[in-house]
């Protein structure tokens, strides 16, 4: 037995059933790339799903996580400290409205949670999200998810809420009404496949609920922290929604997540009426910061969208792959046939770690500071994986 073969013998009597058993072990990381405790090497084009934004150990993580926990790990949110603060005003700066103030969770699930009962003090209760749509995992934020596989075995969930086709304007034109609280969507769905909806869809939704009086809820967990070549992937249809939630790449590997609320939303939550007792960590919010002014300072948002093009330029028209979409490095290879589990696993198998997001579409979500060079020696696998399945 060797030993990725040890760890799944391990994880599988130590560990719940519920994420299945993964065939690799990883060790170390250094930049875009991982090894295994085999000590095989891997280019990691999925970054802990658009999590990593930095890649691994990159050393202003390092250090800024390192000096923050030799001087002040945890403090409750009894006590202010310097790193939330910045954090909540380099947020604000970000979204681009000074009435913008943040509330600190741990996952984009409670950032979303914090959203639907942010909605509930709207004195409305009824919502409206979309289909295909995730969430996140928690019953609240469960309700809000759009996909019935997930949903189903935890029936009944939070009352109210209508699921309508995404990227639907008329349809969502006529669910969205006076009594609708909030309508909450993703810039481009992530987990559904990279699924992107037609151009003016934000805008026209953002219009809709100014007429109504909705709150609009942008899911930025996966778009949000530069990925999609923008701060939060809504400011293309250039838009201020009410409220965003972020995690997965804000924190810069470390968890940590946000529900940023606008204008008169942000007014809704009084003392004692929300928490979490590890939000707004100093180590957490040090990686953060320090994440933030090194995408800044290497203008690596623009460059994003340079490698998301050399990526479709490079990979449309290949025989086996019937479109490439997405935007910045939150890329969907779709391929002509349901082969993405096979695809994804030769390509393991050569080195690569991507994500089949569904049975036809292959997720890419790299660090944002994977090179062209390492893009490039996956454009060649892949060809060459895709050709083989032909
Ligand atoms: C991953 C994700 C979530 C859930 O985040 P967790 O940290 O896993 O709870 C919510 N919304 C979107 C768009 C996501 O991609």
């Amino acid at each position: 037995m060797n030993e990725n073969e040890l760890a799944q013998h391990q994880w599988q009597s130590t560990l719940q059933a519920n994420y299945g058993v993964p065939a690799i072990s990883l060790s170390h990381g250094l930049g875009a790339e991982v090894w295994d405790v085999e000590g095989k090497r891997y280019i990691d084009l999925l970054g802990g799903i658009a999590t990593n934004i930095l890649g691994h150990a990159h050393p202003v993580i390092v250090e800024s996580v390192s000096s923050q926990i030799s001087k002040l790990g945890h403090v409750s949110n009894f006590f202010s400290h310097p790193e939330v603060l910045k954090l909540a005003s380099n947020l604000q700066e970000m979204v681009g409205d000074k009435s913008a103030r943040s509330f600190f969770c741990n996952s984009g699930a409670e950032a979303n949670e914090a959203a639907f009962k942010l909605s509930r003090l709207t004195g409305r209760t009824k919502v409206v999200a979309t289909h295909g749509a995730f969430h996140g995992r928690t019953m609240g934020a469960l309700s809000l998810t759009g996909q019935p596989a997930k949903r189903d075995p935890f029936l009944p969930l939070v009352k109210g809420v209508k699921h309508i086709p995404f990227g639907d304007i008329d349809a969502m034109r006529k669910a969205i009404t006076k009594k609708t609280a909030m309508f909450i969507i993703e810039p481009i769905q992530g987990e559904y496949g990279v699924v992107m909806p037609p151009a003016g869809y934000l805008k026209a939704a953002r219009e809709r609920t100014l007429e109504t009086g909705t709150m609009l809820v942008i899911d930025a967990v996966q778009t949000g922290m530069g990925r999609t070549g923008t701060w939060f992937g809504y400011e293309h249809e250039s838009i201020t929604p009410d409220v965003v939630t972020l995690a997965k790449g804000l924190g810069g590997g470390l968890p940590l997540g946000a529900m940023i609320a606008i204008g008169k939303y942000a007014e809704l939550l009084t003392p004692g009426s929300h928490g979490t007792t590890f939000g707004g960590s100093p180590v957490a919010c040090a990686a953060a910061n320090a994440t933030i002014d090194y995408l800044k300072a290497e203008k690596i948002l623009e460059a994003n969208i340079v490698k998301g093009q050399h990526l479709k330029s490079e990979l449309a028209g290949v025989a086996g792959i019937s479109e490439v979409r997405g935007q910045g490095l939150l890329i969907g290879i779709v391929l002509n046939q349901p082969i993405a589990k096979k695809v994804a696993a030769d390509l393991w198998e050569a080195g690569f770690i991507v994500n089949p997001a569904n049975d036809s579409v292959i997720r890419l979500a790299p660090p944002l500071i994977v090179s062209l060079d390492q893009l490039n020696q996956f454009i060649l696998a892949i060809k060459k994986v895709v050709t083989s399945h032909g």
